[in-house]
């Protein structure tokens, strides 16, 4: 059975992350800052109530959240008066300071107008919860190209749209984007405009829905990512756990309760520009602010200078990553009859279901600890023989092979070490076919191709990396040892 390359993205460099309203947690609220003049908690005591009791007062309790209006809890929402010049400050302030991004510009209003927009919504803000919007633009532009409206997208296959993906990571949402497409096309009802049916689509949730709804549709939805999250935790300096599900939940309705039913698109995405322009993880611009005289965390920061607003919201430790290595061999095929001057390197697919689906990689092998380099050929070996049938030295004509170097790629949950190696056989073309005739085509899908090929197709960055070194040795160049990387991002990432 092949061991595949699994290649994941790194959590830090999103540009957005988009939150589901989650379920209650009866014992969690939206509290303030413990150094905040205004601290209160809200914890329950369950030490001296009997079991039966607590369950009951829990169940109620529970209850009470479920069936709670928006507007139950004043303490926690923001005042009528509050909300208002929240409104209109942001959007003055959006009006002006927006930055000029393809998929806001408007066209003149036409037929399937609406429909078009929310396809372009629909692209950026998934394209948008991989990583940064400079990086976004490239790939925006590129995709609307090719492209431009969701029935385009329909006819396209799922290879076209992972090559049109590739280095940008969490390729199952753009899986998803594909099939949502051709369940739309195929339903022929055009494209759903409420947040509650835009939800039915294959790979779209609540924040994506709020965002097409509200931004195309106009309905007065509200969305969550991680820029509004750390906007409205300033703004009511909410200290409670921003990954709780109960404190996102709140999240949700101190949203849905600002967002401007006249112009709710435009709302919703200046409260994300805010938290991805001055509102900034760190160093935010509170002085330029058009929020600031709303803002509970910094008029905290003004009473006492010991609680800056970057308190807000509380920091979440990450769980440490699991350490795993990874072999690569990169095969190189090269043909005695063709007298060509490169030979072909042979790609693996990866199965169509779970992680990186259907995406090419050269041959490789997970180890679960550090190896040496004896035991990291013994895998290889063993991986080669089974998948291919190829053994080196008994079956095919070994022309070189080297270690090329290792890097370190950072992916969601896994710090992986990649070491790399290029091994370069010789072979007949009817020992070519011999080779590779036996191969179990029920598990393992392969070809074979030259450097043109390999250049221009869509690889995972990790993929990539690996032949950039193969690249630089052929050029004489040093490929190893290639420094750590992070291009892994996940929806719950650092916002800047
Ligand atoms: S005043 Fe500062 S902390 Fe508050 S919302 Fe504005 S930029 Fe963010």
């Amino acid at each position: 059975m092949a061991r595949l390359l699994r290649v994941r993205l790194n959590p830090t460099t999103f540009e957005r992350s988009t939150v589901a309203s989650g379920t209650e947690n009866p014992k969690t609220i939206l509290s303030l800052h413990p150094k905040a003049s205004s601290f209160r908690t809200k914890t329950m005591s369950h030490s001296s109530i009997p079991r039966e009791k607590l369950i009951r007062k829990c169940r109620q309790k529970k209850k009470e959240e479920e069936e709670e209006p928006l507007g139950g809890d004043m303490e926690d929402l923001f005042s009528e008066k509050e909300t208002q010049k929240i409104r209109r400050s942001m959007l003055e302030w959006y009006d002006t300071n927006q930055r000029d991004l393809p998929w806001r510009r408007r066209r003149e209003e036409e037929e399937g107008e609406k429909e078009k927009r929310a396809y372009e919504v629909w692209v950026s803000e998934i394209m948008l919860q991989q990583t940064r919007v400079q990086t976004v633009m490239e790939y925006y532009k590129r995709w609307m190209l090719k492209w431009p409206t969701i029935h385009h997208l329909a006819q396209a296959s799922l290879e076209e749209v992972n090559e049109m993906w590739a280095g940008l990571g969490y390729y199952r949402r753009a899986r998803f984007l594909l099939e949502g497409a051709k369940m739309v096309v195929a339903e022929k009802e055009g494209f759903p405009n409420q947040a509650s049916s835009l939800m039915k689509v294959k790979g779209i949730g609540e924040y994506t829905a709020g965002a097409i709804a509200s931004i195309a549709f106009n309905e007065a939805v509200p969305v969550v990512d991680g820029n509004v999250i750390r906007v409205l935790a300033r703004l009511k300096a909410i200290s409670a756990n921003p990954k709780d599900r109960h404190t996102i939940k709140n999240f949700w309705k101190l949203a849905a309760q600002l967002v401007d039913p006249s112009r709710p698109g435009d709302f919703n995405q200046s409260l994300m520009e805010l938290g991805a322009t001055l509102c900034a993880v760190s160093k935010p611009s509170c002085s330029s602010c058009p929020v600031s005289g709303q803002c509970r965390a910094y008029s905290h920061f003004q009473e006492n200078g010991s609680i800056p607003v970057t308190d807000y919201p509380t920091k979440v430790v990450k769980a440490k990553p699991k350490h795993d290595f990874c072999c690569v061999c990169v095969l190189e095929i090269l043909n005695q009859e063709s007298n060509q001057s490169g030979g072909r390197f042979v790609l693996v697919k990866r199965p169509e279901g779970g992680l990186l689906a259907g995406l090419w990689e050269f041959p490789s092998v997970i180890l679960d600890k550090e190896a040496n380099l004896t035991t990291r050929r013994n895998a290889i070996n063993i991986y080669l023989k089974e998948a291919f049938h190829v053994e080196p030295k008994k079956t095919c004509n070994v022309v070189s092979r080297k270690e090329l170097g290792e890097f370190v790629h950072i992916f969601t949950h896994i710090r992986r070490k990649i070491y790399v190696e290029l091994l370069v056989v010789q072979l007949t073309e009817g020992e070519t076919n011999d080779l590779f005739k036996e191969q179990a085509k029920d598990t393992l899908t392969w070809k074979c191709v030259d450097s043109d090929v390999l250049s221009t197709m869509g690889l995972t960055s990790a993929v990539r990396k690996v032949y950039s070194m193969v690249e630089a040795h052929k050029q004489g160049l040093s490929a190893a040892p290639v420094s750590s990387n992070r291009t892994a991002i996940s929806r719950k990432r650092r916002i800047t």
